[in-house]
């Protein structure tokens, strides 16, 4: 099995590696390739997403990326921007359904902003459609007002629109996430004021009838946003649009404490995926030494179980981070009193020790 591993800018190389050495130490023999993409592809080859990267991608049975950007990239033309590579590989490769768990291990109960009896135990997974929505309606862009009272003036517009086919498919993706979890799935939508996702709703009850055992209900999204701080251990899978998806799954990102600890998979209709940490390449710690490794390491775990066929693998890493948890080694971004703080190397090394 090929994995792509795709380190990018910032902290991406220095998690990576953590993640790549607990790899490399659970006796399969899998093929690591690394190329270098973001800020770092533009650096090698003039384009953030080289076309030697790409071609890596699409061979590879997976691929494990880190982050990209970089402030020093903030002036290039937005194509060759470090963040088009991720928007080009979901592209490219038809990563069309992300999935970001937002688990909160007991021990890290006190680093959630939310109270402890709020938010412990807490294990939802958050659906999101990738590749459609607002973010690519066309047309987009900035004209003449055509009527209303600015007529005449400029004004900024994009289109929000999603194809039947393209709700089937991610509407079977949550459900069928939900039938190997609790059989609870939540389809989050505005169809109270928007065509789109009324449209939305009636496909997804439609799509319901292929998993009658699987129970389903519509939130509009102001709601889900409320109940997901207020009462966040009701919901089992949420499954949402694009946009509503980018900005629930942060918010729920957060009940657990720290962006460090997130992995995310975003999936092709053949399972095959690109998996990654819910942050970004954190420039302000980037080469210091200090980043929380585990969310990639934890994104590894998701690509043995959803890309690998290796489920039982992707359990020893996870029981690993909750014994190096349970130990009480703690990066700075989880860093409690009377916890004991690690770096990034160190972190790796303990995941690692802790594989049995
Ligand atoms: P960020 O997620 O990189 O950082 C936000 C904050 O969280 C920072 O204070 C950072 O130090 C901290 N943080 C993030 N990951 C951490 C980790 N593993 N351990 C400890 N602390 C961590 O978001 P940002 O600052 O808004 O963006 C920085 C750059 O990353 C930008 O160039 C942005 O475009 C890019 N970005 C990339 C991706 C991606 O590659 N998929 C996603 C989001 C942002």
């Amino acid at each position: 099995m090929k994995i792509a591993i795709l380190p990018g800018d910032g902290i991406g190389p220095e998690i990576v590696a953590q993640a790549v050495k607990v790899l490399n130490v659970l006796g399969e023999s899998f093929e690591l390739e690394t190329a270098p993409v973001g800020g770092a592809g533009y650096a090698a080859h003039g384009h953030p997403l080289p076309e030697a990267t790409l071609a890596l991608a699409k061979a590879a049975d997976a691929v494990l990326f880190g982050a990209v950007g970089d402030y020093q990239y903030d002036n290039l033309e937005r194509s060759l921007r470090p963040e088009q590579a991720i928007l080009g590989l979901r592209k490219q490769l038809g990563l069309f359904a992300n999935l970001r768990p937002a688990i909160l291990y007991p021990e890290l109960a006190g680093a959630s902003t939310l109270k402890p009896e709020v938010v412990s135990g807490l294990d939802i997974l958050i659906i999101r459609e990738l590749t459609g929505d607002i973010y690519f309606g066309q047309p987009r862009g900035v004209r003449e007002c055509p009527d209303g009272p600015f007529k005449g003036q400029r004004e900024g517009f994009d289109t929000m629109r999603y194809a039947e086919g393209e709700i089937r498919r991610i509407a079977r993706v949550a459900f069928q996430a939900a039938q190997k979890r609790d059989k609870r799935l939540t389809s989050v939508d505005k169809a109270n004021v928007l065509e789109t996702f009324q449209f939305w709703k009636d496909i997804v009850i439609d799509v319901h009838k292929e998993y009658p055992d699987v129970a389903l209900e519509h939130m509009y999204v102001d709601n889900a946003a409320m109940q997901l701080v207020r009462a966040p251990k009701k919901f089992d899978v949420i499954v949402t649009g694009n946009m509503f998806g980018d900005i629930l799954s942060d918010a729920a990102a957060m009940l657990t404490g720290s962006i460090g600890m997130l992995p995310s998979a975003s999936l092709d209709a053949n399972n095959k995926g690109l998996y990654e940490p819910s942050h970004g390449s954190a420039p302000d710690i980037a080469g210091k030494g200090i980043a929380n490794p585990l969310a990639t390491i934890l994104s590894a775990a998701m690509m043995l179980r959803f890309s690998l066929n290796k489920p039982e693998q992707a359990d020893r890493i996870e029981n690993a981070v909750k014994a190096v948890l349970a130990q009480g080694l703690r990066t700075g971004d989880i860093y409690e009193a009377g916890t004991t703080k690690v770096g990034t190397e160190e972190m790796g090394n303990a995941v690692v020790k802790a594989l049995v």
